[in-house]
């Protein structure tokens, strides 16, 4: 080869930006159709966040997955590709690849073994279309040409009529995180919706952490509720705020300054129970009672900052009712959330509105696409982020 041949950008059929999982199900799809994909990934290795993902076994869907599950300034835009690319669909090549995997809870399908192996799955089936995979390359240009676009990276040139953007969104910035997609879609004239961080801790400051002080660890099954959205599973209470899956999924819907509230117990009727309770048990304290529900350290705590502690002959049926009303509409006051550093995803994002449903190509730029969570869709917590990034993936490679 010549020094001029060796300065020739290489050529592909499409080039993907981003080797997390919708970047990789983008490519393996495209090049099992035949299409020579490069795909660029600026970290040491692909699919960080798959690995550390469902706590290194990977919540890789959720058998319930529904446009329902998920968020987005146009609610109807990941209807054709969750349609097109079902969690069975994913399931099935999972099985082919003969990872074993078991349902958590509400649908949630996780590897028994470890997320390593979906990894591993991803990059035999690139194999398989003959993708050629980059990691430790950073795209430092990006150019539209007539004949589609010219990328500059750290390991030279490259050109393809198609780009696709699967870079992913703000959270865990140690992972390899970055505003990339956003800047590009900037680039091109795209609109991008502001991004805030999602699935993500609340943080509480003042007398309501006050009110917290020593109980971290301390978990408790709830119903989180917030503009019109709740959610019932377990809170954590934790150093700096609360955490856990109730709260996780409540914060994509919480902005700061809106009303949070929470059913501290969510399984009963807490009149009904309170009046059976008195009836049964009218020489118990308060405190122990509300400590048979919930966790006891937190029963106490709410005795000494919310409701006197009396024996439970003493409550008239008004007090009864007032008590329970608190507990079922209790105010969770969070001046903020953990950010980025901690969250499971970004909010927000490339505008819907300016790409194709069908095959996530832009309306304005010939052959740009975007995919995954660079978009404007975020899934709920249980597998639905990734079975976005699955479905956006392949609806793209199939377009390519
Ligand atoms: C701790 C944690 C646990 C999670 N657990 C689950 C779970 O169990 N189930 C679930 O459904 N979802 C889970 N999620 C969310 C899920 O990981 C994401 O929604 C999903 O990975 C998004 O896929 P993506 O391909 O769009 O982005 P990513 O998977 O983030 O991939 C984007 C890739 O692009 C690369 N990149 C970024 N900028 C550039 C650049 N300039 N040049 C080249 N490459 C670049 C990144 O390094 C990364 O490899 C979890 C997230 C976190 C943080």
């Amino acid at each position: 080869m010549t020094g001029s041949d060796a300065a020739q950008p290489r050529d592909f059929d499409a080039i993907v930006i981003g080797g997390g999982a919708a970047g990789l199900m983008c490519a393996l799809v495209a090049g099992q159709r035949g299409r020579r994909v490069l795909v660029i990934e600026h970290a040491n290795r692909v699919g960080k966040k798959i690995l550390m993902s469902g706590g290194g076994r990977c919540n890789f869907t959720n058998l319930g997955a529904s446009p329902r599950n998920f968020l987005s300034a146009n609610p109807h835009y990941c209807k054709s590709a969750l349609a097109r690319y079902a969690p069975a669909d994913f399931v099935a090549m999972v099985e082919r690849h003969r990872i074993a995997y078991h349902e958590k809870e509400l649908g949630q399908l996780f590897c028994d073994e470890s997320s390593k192996q979906i990894v591993r799955m991803l990059l035999d089936e690139c194999a398989a279309g003959g993708v050629r995979i980059e990691t430790s390359c950073s795209v430092t240009g990006v150019q539209r040409r007539d004949d589609g676009f010219r990328i500059a990276t750290t390991s030279g040139e490259a050109v393809a009529p198609s780009l696709v953007v699967a870079s992913g969104g703000l959270s865990i910035p140690s992972m390899g995180a970055s505003g990339f997609g956003y800047e590009l879609a900037r680039q091109f004239g795209h609109r991008v919706l502001p991004t805030r961080a999602g699935l993500v801790p609340l943080t509480l400051s003042g007398r309501h952490l006050d009110a917290f002080d020593g109980l971290a660890g301390v978990a408790l099954p709830v119903e989180a509720r917030c503009n019109g959205t709740s959610f019932r599973n377990a809170m954590l209470i934790t150093h700096r705020g609360v955490s856990g899956p109730a709260i996780l999924q409540i914060s994509s819907y919480w902005n700061p300054g809106d009303e949070l509230r929470l059913d501290l117990l969510p399984d009963r009727d807490a009149f009904d129970w309170l009046q059976a309770q008195r009836a049964e048990r009218p020489a118990a304290e308060l405190r122990n009672v509300l400590a048979d529900a919930l966790p006891k350290r937190y029963a106490q705590r709410l005795c000494e900052t919310a409701f006197a502690s009396r024996p439970m002959r003493q409550y008239r049926e008004a007090e009864l009712r007032a008590i329970a009303a608190q507990l079922g509409d209790w105010p969770l006051i969070a001046s903020g959330t953990e950010g980025y550093r901690t969250a499971e995803v970004t909010l927000g994002g490339v505008d819907t509105d300016e790409l194709s449903s069908s095959t996530m190509q832009s309306r304005l730029v010939p052959g740009l696409y975007f995919i995954g969570e660079v978009v404007d869709v975020t899934g709920w917590l249980g597998g639905y982020n990734f079975q976005w990034a699955w479905a956006s993936g392949q609806a793209c490679g199939n377009a390519l």
